[in-house]
C-alpha cells in the first residue's frame, strides 16, 4: 500500500483527499466533530508538503442531488475555526463551476472543501460507467488522490475506488493506521482472542461470526443479534429483533464452535420489554422464557458479569455492536458492562463500528482508555471476514 511519501515532491501539487466528515448534525450544528478532528493530521502533513488540498467527502444519504440539509458548508466552516494558520475556502458544488475554478485558482498550502459528494448520483451508482464519468470529472480537478476515509472505504464508489484507479494514489495516515489495527486482529493475534458481537445490523454481521470461528477463541453475542441465536435453540423470542432466515445458518456456526473449541457466550438473561420504548414496562428474564408479547432490548445484569467475566482473561478483545438499545437508559447498562470490562482489561482492545465508539462516548467513557477505537464499522468487519475492502484493494495496484 503506497503511502503519501511515495507519492514524492507535492509542491505546488493539487491532491484529492477523501476524508470521512460524516458527523452528526442537529438543526445544522455539529454536535461531535470527532471525525472532522480525526482527519487533520492526514491534510497537515499535505500541507507542510506544499501540497494544494482539496478534499472531498460524503454527509448523511442525500439522494443524488443537492440537498441543503446536507450540505458541507458547516464541516468546512468548522475546519476553518480548527486549522487557525489555514486558508480554507469552500465549493458550493462538487465537480461543476465553482468547484473547477476554486481548485483551479487554489493557493499553495491552502485547504479547499468541496461539497458533498452525495449531491451527484455518480458518487454511489451501481453503474460503472456512470460511476466512472463521475471520476473522471473528481480526478482532473488534482494531481494526485489520498484515500484518508476509512468509515467508506468498504464501498464501491467513485471517489472511493474509480478515483484511486484515474490518480498516482496513496492511503493516508488515518487509514493505514486502522490497517494496522486489524491487522494485529487478523495476524496472530494475542491469545486469548475474545470478540463481542451486538448490535442491530443482524444480517451484515452474522457472516463476520463465519470468519471469526477460524480466529477467536471466544466469542460473545448480545443486542439485537443475539435473539436469532436463542430461536436458533428452540426459545421464544417474542417479538425481538430476529433474522428468520439465518436460523440454518446460526445452528451451523454453533456446530462448527462446538467442533473447533471455540466458546460462543451468549446471554442467560435478558430486559424484556413491553414496547420499544424507555418508559415501557420492562423486566429481567431468562433468555428461555422471554414472552411472546416481549421485546428483548438488552443483556440481563447476570448475563453481564458472565460477559466481564469472560473478557477478564482476554489478552485480545475486539467489540462490535451495543449489547442493548443503549440510547435508552433502562437498556444501555449491559453495553456500559461491556465497556468497563475492556477498559478494566490489560487486553489490546478495538472498538469498531458508528454506534459502538458513540455508546462508548455518550455513556461517559475516556476513549483513551481504549487500545483502538475504529472510525468505521463496516470497513472492520469485512476486513475481520478476511477480504480487503474495495477501496484499500486499489490502493495496492
Ligand atoms: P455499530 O454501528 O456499532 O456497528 P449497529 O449499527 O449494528 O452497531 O447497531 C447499533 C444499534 O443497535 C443501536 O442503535 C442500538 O440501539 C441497537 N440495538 C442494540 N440492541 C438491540 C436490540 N436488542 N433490539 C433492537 N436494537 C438494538
Ligand atoms: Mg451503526
Amino acid at each position: 500500500m503506497q503511502t503519501i511519501r511515495d507519492l514524492g515532491d507535492l509542491r505546488g501539487k493539487r491532491v484529492l483527499v477523501r476524508s470521512d466528515l460524516n458527523v452528526p448534525l442537529d438543526d445544522g450544528r455539529i454536535t461531535d466533530d470527532g471525525r472532522i478532528r480525526a482527519s487533520i493530521p492526514t491534510w497537515q502533513q499535505l500541507l507542510d508538503a506544499g501540497a494544494r488540498v482539496i478534499v472531498c467527502a460524503h454527509l448523511g444519504r442525500p439522494k443524488g442531488e443537492p440537498d441543503p440539509q446536507y450540505s458541507l458548508a458547516p464541516v468546512a466552516e468548522r475546519i476553518g475555526e480548527l486549522l487557525l494558520d489555514v486558508d480554507v475556502s469552500f465549493a458550493a458544488d462538487t465537480v461543476g463551476d465553482d468547484a473547477r475554478s476554486s481548485a483551479a485558482d487554489l493557493p499553495e498550502g491552502e485547504l479547499l472543501v468541496l461539497e458533498n459528494l452525495r449531491f451527484n448520483p455518480g458518487e454511489t451508482s451501481k453503474d460503472d460507467d456512470e460511476r466512472g464519468a463521475f471520476a473522471d470529472e473528481l480526478a482532473s480537478l488534482a494531481e494526485a488522490y489520498v484515500s484518508d476515509g476509512f468509515g467508506a472505504v468498504h464501498r464501491k464508489h467513485a471517489s472511493v475506488v474509480d478515483v484511486a484507479q484515474r490518480l498516482p494514489h496513496a492511503a493516508g495516515g488515518l487509514v493505514r493506521a486502522e490497517v494496522e489495527v486489524l491487522r494485529r486482529l487478523t495476524d496472530q493475534p494475542a491469545r486469548p482472542y475474545a470478540v463481542v458481537l451486538g448490535g442491530s445490523k443482524v444480517s451484515d454481521k452474522l457472516g463476520v461470526i463465519e470468519a471469526l470461528l477460524g480466529s477467536a477463541d471466544k466469542i460473545l453475542v448480545g443486542g439485537g443479534m443475539v435473539f436469532t441465536f436463542l430461536k436458533a435453540q428452540g426459545h421464544e423470542v417474542g417479538k425481538s429483533l430476529l433474522e428468520d432466515d439465518q436460523l440454518d445458518a446460526v445452528r451451523g456456526y454453533l456446530t462448527t464452535a462446538r467442533e473447533r473449541g471455540v466458546e460462543i457466550v451468549l446471554p442467560t438473561d435478558i430486559v424484556a420489554a413491553e414496547a420499544f420504548a424507555a418508559d415501557a414496562a420492562h423486566e429481567v428474564v431468562a433468555a428461555d422464557a422471554i414472552g411472546a408479547d416481549r421485546i428483548g432490548l438488552d443483556i440481563g445484569p447476570e448475563s453481564s458479569s458472565a460477559f466481564a467475566a469472560a473478557l477478564a482473561d482476554a489478552a485480545t478483545v475486539f467489540w462490535n455492536g451495543p449489547m442493548g438499545v443503549f440510547e435508552m437508559e433502562p437498556y444501555s447498562h449491559g453495553t456500559r458492562a461491556v465497556a468497563q470490562a475492556m477498559v478494566d482489561s490489560a487486553a489490546f482492545t478495538v472498538v469498531g463500528g458508528g454506534d459502538s465508539a458513540a455508546a462508548v462516548r455518550t455513556l461517559g467513557f475516556d476513549e483513551n482508555a481504549f487500545g483502538h477505537i475504529s472510525t468505521g464499522g463496516g470497513a472492520s468487519l469485512e476486513s475481520l471476514e478476511g477480504s480487503a475492502p474495495t477501496g484499500l484493494a486499489v490502493l495496492s495496484d
